[in-house]
């Protein structure tokens, strides 16, 4: 009787607890408003998503569709990658001037997937699943090859053998959300009809594997990282039956790559930049992600300069003896935490809205940002909010 009352009385708190809990989450839904993300608040750079899925594969959505979403997402290109199809002249076509779509096509191999950006209207790939044929393919007409989520759990890429692409995805929202434990999801589902926003930056998880095997490969070259949206707004239930999670719009507001631009781009007016601009930047490594649904990230600089040199994200900088490390971070946003490393060792953490130090010697020299979660029940948590690609210090 005893045990009966003991067994009762848990059951009774545990059930209190966890209508406590729901409540105080759904409460933050209706109370946790999270900033509006405006279009082109920093001339000289564009901000746009890449690696989307459309009803050519397995999205939900047409190119229509998505050129919809990418509009109220407030984009400024977007990257439209289905599996094995490229796009087509028409689809292609459907592009704003202040919208350009970067045409692409999500290649599967036998190692995993990689994403072409920038490949001819209608190009039909080799027939083959070898992942080096596949590349050089992808390479002999001049596109941007992009390892895409290299550490999904289903799909990662395992030939780190080759040295035949230009980039890697270190972020893909895709791969992120899945990596979220039983009551992290709980937490995100709860939130989504009222708040995606937050929803999807409660679900927002740091890649380690990801940025560690970057740093691995920057010691043999330059590469650049990119983040991705990997939006499909489909998930299968079974029985001919689709949910849309997460959505075109609210995808496409997480994870933004910011690419920086020179003065002359798009012809004196970096807001007409074209698709080959764009790719030409990110190629270069000009450029940082921002998960700007958390804040956006908008004129958020890292550089290092020196008596006669500087540069930002994807430079390259002689060492000349001396030369000073400067970070810069929106104004708005909450405090964050911001981690300096070089050649893949964290070499300073502060928390701090502004740093400005010196710099002991060459390296590849790159940056993490976070912020804590907003709300209570995001418990503070620091939160990737930036990374960016390094600025490469030479000592040649
Ligand atoms: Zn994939
Ligand atoms: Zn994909």
């Amino acid at each position: 009787m005893v045990r009966r009352n003991k067994s009762y009385r848990s059951l009774t708190a545990f059930l209190f607890t966890s209508f406590l809990l729901v409540g105080a989450i759904l409460l933050e839904g209706l109370l946790v408003k999270l900033p509006n993300i405006s279009k082109g608040a920093v001339a000289s750079e564009r901000v746009g998503v890449i690696h989307v899925h459309t009803r050519a594969s397995d999205g939900s959505g047409t190119v229509a569709d998505v050129m919809d979403a990418a509009e109220k997402a407030n984009l400024s290109f977007i990257a439209i990658t289905d599996h094995n199809v490229a796009m087509t002249e028409s689809d292609i076509a459907e592009d704003p001037p202040d919208l350009p779509i970067l045409s692409g096509v999500e290649l599967s191999t036998s190692a995993g997937h990689f994403l072409a950006l920038g490949v001819p209207a209608s190009w039909v790939q080799p027939k083959t699943s070898n992942d080096r044929d596949l590349l050089a393919a992808a390479r002999a007409v001049g596109a941007f090859r992009v390892l895409a989520h290299p550490f999904h759990p289903h799909t990662p890429w395992t030939d780190w053998k080759t040295n035949d692409f230009d980039g890697m995805e270190i972020w893909n929202e895709d791969a992120t959300w899945r990596q979220n434990s039983f009551f992290g999801l709980l937490n995100a589902l709860l939130l989504y009809p009222e708040n995606d926003q937050l929803a999807l930056v409660r679900l927002a998880r740091t890649p380690d594997e990801n940025f560690a095997k970057w740093d691995e490969l920057l010691q043999q070259r330059p590469l650049a990282g990119i983040c991705a949206a990997d939006t499909h707004a489909r998930i299968r239930l079974g029985f001919g039956h689709d949910w849309r999670f997460p959505g075109y719009v609210p995808s496409l507001k997480v994870a933004r790559e910011h690419v920086l631009l020179p003065p002359d781009a798009g012809g004196g007016n970096p807001a007409l930049a074209s698709a080959d601009e764009l790719l030409n930047a990110l190629r270069k490594g000009h450029s940082y992600c921002g998960l700007d649904s958390l804040y956006p990230a908008d004129g958020f600089s890292f550089g290092v300069s020196s008596a006669n040199a500087s540069g930002g994200p994807g430079d390259f900088l002689p060492w000349t003896g001396a030369a000073r490390l400067q970070i810069s971070v929106p104004s708005g946003s909450s405090l964050p935490l911001i981690k300096i490393f070089r050649d893949g060792r964290e070499i300073d953490e502060q928390q701090a809205r502004t740093i400005d130090e010196p710099i002991s010697g060459p390296g590849r020299y790159r940056t993490e940002v976070f912020l804590r979660q907003p709300g209570l029940t995001g418990w503070g948590r620091w939160t990737l909010w930036v990374f960016t690609n390094p600025v490469y210090v030479t000592s040649w």
